[in-house]
Formats: C-alpha cells, sequence, structure tokens
C-alpha cells in the first residue's frame, strides 16, 4: 500500500532548500498565505523547510510524492504554528499521501461497549502521537478560501492531543481562559447539534457536530481560511482562536476579501 520514501533520507533531500520559484509558485496558488509582510513569509518557510527535515514523506496507493507536493503540505502545515513554534509539530513523523480520498476500515466502540464495524471515507486523518495521512487531491483542492483546509483540519487535530487527550481542547496558553475556551466551544457544538436536528442550514461545516475534537479542527480551518465569516457569526470563538493561534487572518487578509468568499458549509 505504501510506495516509496520521500522525504529527508533521500539524497536529494528539501532540507534548507525550498528555492525561491517554487515557493513563489506556492504563494501565487494559495491565497490562504495572502497579506503576510516579508518577515512572517521568511519564518513561514524556515518553519516548513523545518518540516520537510523532520518529517519523512510516503506515497500510498501508487502516489510518488514530489518537492512540490511536500512543500505544499509543508507550508500549510506550519501554518497554525507560525506563532506557536515549531515545537507543537514534534513527536511525529510521517506524512502518508494519497492520491485522493481513501477509505478506512476499522472498528470503533460506542458508548455503550459495543463494537462497530466502519468503512469511512477520508481526505484525511490524524493518527494519536503517529502519522498524519492525506489525499493529495484534497490538499490541492483546498487552495481556495472556501473554509475547507484538510492540512489545517489534521494539524488541529496534532495541536489538540498534545496534552495527551483528543477532545477539542489544546494545551492553552496561560492568557487563555480554559473555563471561557469549553464554554464557547461547548455553546457552539450544541447550537450546531439544534440546527442540524431541526433540518436547518448550519453556519459551519456541519462535521463540526461529530465530536468536540472535531469541534476545534472544523472551526481552526474557518479561522484561517473565512475569519470574515467566523468573526461575524461567532465572535467570541473567533477571538479565542485568535489568542490560541495568535494570529489575526482577519486583520491579515484586510478588508477587501470581507463578505466574498463565504463558507461553504460542506464536507
Ligand atoms: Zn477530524
Amino acid at each position: 500500500m505504501i510506495g516509496r520514501l520521500f522525504g529527508n533520507r533521500d539524497p536529494e533531500s528539501a532540507v534548507g532548500r525550498i528555492g525561491d520559484a517554487i515557493w513563489s509558485e506556492l504563494l501565487e496558488a494559495y491565497p490562504l498565505f495572502d497579506g503576510f509582510g516579508q518577515e512572517q513569509l521568511q519564518r513561514l518557510r524556515r518553519l516548513a523547510e523545518r518540516f520537510l527535515d523532520d518529517k519523512v514523506f510516503f506515497g500510498a496507493r501508487g502516489f510518488e510524492p514530489e518537492l512540490e507536493h511536500c512543500i505544499a503540505v509543508a507550508a500549510q502545515a506550519v501554518l497554525p504554528v507560525l506563532e506557536l513554534g515549531y515545537e507543537w509539530l514534534e513527536g511525529w513523523h510521517e506524512v502518508v499521501l494519497y492520491p485522493a480520498e481513501f477509505i478506512v476500515e476499522g472498528e470503533a466502540m460506542d458508548e455503550n461497549g459495543l463494537v462497530h464495524r466502519f468503512r469511512d471515507i477520508r481526505a484525511g486523518e490524524a493518527w494519536q502521537s503517529g502519522r498524519l495521512v492525506l489525499s493529495w487531491n484534497d490538499v490541492w483542492g483546498d487552495g481556495s478560501l472556501d473554509g475547507y483546509n484538510v492540512v489545517i483540519h489534521e494539524i488541529a487535530h496534532k495541536l489538540d492531543e498534545r496534552d495527551g487527550a483528543l477532545d477539542g481542547t489544546p494545551p492553552l496558553h496561560r492568557d487563555i481562559d480554559r473555563q471561557a475556551w469549553i464554554d464557547h466551544f461547548t455553546q457552539a457544538f450544541e447550537e450546531l447539534h439544534r440546527i442540524l436536528e431541526a433540518d436547518a442550514e448550519p453556519f459551519i461545516d456541519p462535521y463540526a457536530a461529530e465530536s468536540p475534537a472535531e469541534c476545534f479542527a472544523v472551526f481552526s480551518e474557518a479561522f484561517f481560511e473565512t475569519p470574515d465569516f467566523l468573526s461575524a457569526y461567532y465572535g467570541e470563538l473567533y477571538g479565542v482562536l485568535r489568542a490560541f493561534y495568535r494570529q489575526d487572518p482577519l486583520l491579515r487578509f484586510g478588508s477587501e476579501r470581507k463578505g466574498k468568499d463565504r463558507i461553504d458549509g460542506i464536507r
């Protein structure tokens, strides 16, 4: 299933070598990075190089990751930790790229202790303390600012689990009120459930209703991709996410984008 190795064990390693041309192409292709100043872009590039150094990329189902694929993943993966530090991404080493969505089969226990078999089609998954698995089709397709970004989603899970619990609450900085964080997310989570139960159109990707962990991951996607939307509908949540990521995408994108790119709400 797993194809050839790519990454820091390759003699043509990308370490420290994101060239100017490929970097410019990436910034051109992904409006996600719009609005950054030179200093921030330079830090983003260094972090992406560190990601390439630290992780090993594998291809699955015949997909052979090229340098440009790995750089596109790396740059998006380090965006959430731009102001947090690379150490937030340490402790795991593998990135597996499928050409497109992949099927995951397994067993899961419900709250009554019953084991169910499941078969899911996924664009990405983050193994606890382990590998990051992504569909390249989705990584590439997420270049537009529609609120859906599989790399940011899975990285949010990676940040979330750093305190040992994948529960929608990552280790919080001292200046963030933990209870306020939990209250805002619980409120959004419960409200989303009420909206879905009423068959109404949710304001956010309904996948957020799956669990508190998915709620944090989906809101993180929206935070970086559609901050105008998120701050308009979920102002307090936008505020706690801004305090956590120590970034303000709304400010960065500026007012010209306001109202232009609305979240699709569909995964
Ligand atoms: Zn998820």
